[in-house]
């Protein structure tokens, strides 16, 4: 029988697990977990070798990768710090390779994303993937080589200062790019000045319909992403700019970010600015981990 790729993306709620057929990216089996980190590394790393172990039934596991947010050194084999976790030093490569072999990669979610779009598309020299969804992170991969900064920490665009005492971030700061146009800072942001609970896409719809509040609120949102994005475009200069995450594909969020970009970038002559949605979907994390494991171990 063939072998199994399994590919893995935790999450700070739930925890996906793919198994794909060799050389196949249309997974056989998927199935979700509960991540529920408070209850520790090892109960998690039971349940995960047991849906695993369940989905590979009787074939023997090829490749396997596992990424997840927060910093990781693929070459520490660690993943360093996780807030969304609350997860640090934690040793994901002997973890996982005890039960899926050492044919295994470990990376940051969006690294992974980035990759995985870069993979899918033919003959281009970088590319940026911008995930806007609860929060707003971004991978770089140049050259087949994903950046990953002296820190393994690059591409938390999220946590840059865009604002002077902007909105309190949940990092501590005021003012980061994500506490103004990520799905959870625009939710406080509703509560602070509303009084009301409100999810990111009935404050998107309500802006749509005009209503002032949700309207400046989105406006103030998607220019201050479109500006960032752009200056990112100006400074980097991409083959493509790729934008993924629930918010970030929503068609009204994210045609007015290209329009503050396309009417503010920096024209060179002949400079193309490409600006295209998440290719790979519904699970860029899985599609991006799995042609990352398998570029990583050719048979
Ligand atoms: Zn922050």
């Amino acid at each position: 029988m063939p072998a199994v790729d399994i590919a893995i993306d935790v999450g700070g709620t739930k925890t996906l697990v793919s198994a794909f057929d060799e050389k196949e990216v249309e997974p056989y089996s998927s199935e979700e977990i509960p991540t529920r980190p408070a209850e520790g590394i090892d109960s998690f790393f039971e349940r995960l070798s047991n849906i695993c172990l369940r989905m590979k039934g009787s074939r023997n596991i090829n490749r396997w990768g596992l990424c997840t947010a927060g910093a990781v050194s693929p070459e520490k084999g660690k993943l360093i710090w996780s807030p969304n976790l609350g997860w640090k030093d934690v040793e994901l490569f002997k973890r996982a390779s005890s039960f899926l072999g050492t044919k295994g990669v470990i990376e940051n979610d969006c690294n992974a994303a980035a990759f995985g779009e870069w993979a899918f598309r033919k003959d281009i020299e970088s590319l940026i993937y911008v995930t806007v969804s609860t929060g707003i992170g971004m991978g770089m991969v140049v050259r087949g080589k994903i950046l990953r900064g002296a820190n393994n920490a690059a591409g938390e665009i999220g946590h840059t200062i865009v604002k002077r005492n902007g909105p309190l971030c949940t990092c501590g700061r005021r003012g980061c790019l994500q506490s103004i146009s990520g799905g959870r800072g625009l939710e406080i942001r509703a509560n602070d000045s509303l009084g009301i609970e409100i999810g990111t896409k009935e404050i998107i719809d309500r802006a749509e319909l005009n209503e002032p509040v949700f309207k400046e609120m989105i406006t103030e949102a998607s220019e201050t992403l479109g500006r960032f994005l752009c200056n990112l475009m100006d400074s980097l200069d991409p083959s493509v700019l790729v934008i993924g995450g629930s918010l970030g594909k929503n068609r009204y969020y994210f045609d007015r970010i290209l329009k503050t970009i396309e009417e503010n970038y920096y024209r060179v002559p002949g400079k193309k600015v490409k600006i295209e949605l998440s290719s790979i979907e519904p699970n860029p994390n899985i599609l991006g981990i799995l042609s990352l494991s398998r570029r990583t171990h050719k048979d």
